[in-house]
């Protein structure tokens, strides 16, 4: 029987990497194969369970949370709305970001929950900012939806259910949508856009230029806003590629009637020449961080006036 172990960067003595062979050996001797120990892979596949049983703990024990992101307009640099974005209070290991977990919730179905409760926090939120604020305010919230959602949940009925719950007209709600959503099943895809469209919500198409959603769907889908990635946006200037991308992005929306969002915007710069090429609407570091619920509502009352 033959074992064996690779050094890698956990590796402080001899002794580690010996004992790791040694487990190999113990694993070759029952399988009668050649077997390597992969810590990492070992580890990746122990770390996703864990983080998948605490990740279903945090959802019943509410630890999850939202924060809010200003959309700005670029024309006169006042809010328009906010982006609602999920966040992971760890007990132990503090805030984990979405990027970590999100995928992890796809890949378990968890995201199902956890998108259901996003959007009902989310929509709390902008009732309560109503209700502080005694009127309708300006302001809409968008709302991420994953891909698996639109498969296997009823998006359609789960919206126009917040909607009622909270009071709110649909206009108040933007949902973002990733082109992951049309290239999967581009029917089905088409069934729930109508169907968010008679709740008189809006549909923002998110990280827009990443995917591969072809443009005769893009056509035909009833999309108002595309959100131009932070990638093509963040480095913009004086990369001439880039600019050439923006700017064909947003005559495309343009021509299809669409209004624009760049992601992304970090400086002052940007947020100008972006309103000069004809953006709508702005989100990134510049404008601010993402803000905890009480924090967004005076962000936006300032910049309401
Ligand atoms: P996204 O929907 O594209 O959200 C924008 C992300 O860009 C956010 O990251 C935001 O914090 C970040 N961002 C904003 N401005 C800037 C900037 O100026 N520079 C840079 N470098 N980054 C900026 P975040 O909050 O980490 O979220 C990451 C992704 O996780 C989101 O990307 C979205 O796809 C997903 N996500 C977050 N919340 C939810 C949720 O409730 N449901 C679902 N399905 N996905 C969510
Ligand atoms: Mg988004
Ligand atoms: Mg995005």
């Amino acid at each position: 029987a033959l074992g064996c172990a690779l050094p890698d960067d956990s590796d402080k003595d001899a002794e580690s990497l010996i004992r790791r062979a040694q487990l190999a050996l113990k694993t070759a001797k029952s399988s009668k194969r050649i077997e390597v120990y992969r810590p990492a892979v070992l580890d990746v596949a122990r770390q996703r369970f864990m983080m998948e049983t605490e990740l279903r703990r945090a959802i019943e024990r509410d630890q999850l949370s939202l924060v809010f992101q200003p959309l700005v307009s670029l024309a006169t640099g006042k809010v328009a709305g906010f982006e609602a974005l999920a966040r992971w209070n760890h007990p132990d290991k503090g805030l984990i970001p979405p990027n970590e977990f999100i995928a992890v919730a796809e890949d378990c179905g968890l995201i199902l929950p956890l998108g259901r409760w996003a959007l009902d926090r989310a929509l709390q939120t902008l009732a309560a900012w109503d209700a502080a604020s005694h009127c309708a305010l300006p302001l809409y919230m968008g709302v991420n939806l994953s891909p698996i959602q639109v498969v296997r949940d009823d998006v359609a009925a789960m919206v126009a259910g917040a909607l009622r719950t909270h009071r709110l007209a649909g206009t108040r709600l933007s949902l973002e949508l990733t082109e992951g959503v049309i290239v999967s099943d581009p029917e089905r895809a088409g069934r729930t856009l109508e169907a968010l469209k008679a709740c008189d919500a809006q549909v923002a198409m998110d990280d827009f230029g990443t995917g591969f959603s072809n443009l005769a769907s893009l056509q035909k889908l009833p999309i108002d806003v595309l959100k131009i990635d932070q990638s093509f946006v963040t480095d913009m200037l004086g990369d001439p590629d880039r600019i050439a991308i923006v700017r064909s992005i947003l005559s495309l929306a343009q021509a299809l009637g669409m209004t624009t969002t760049a992601e992304g915007v970090e400086t002052p710069e940007l947020a100008r020449t972006l309103a000069a090429l004809g953006c709508s609407t702005g989100q990134g570091y510049h404008f601010s961080r993402p803000l905890t619920a009480d924090a967004a509502l005076a962000f936006a009352l300032t910049s309401l006036g």
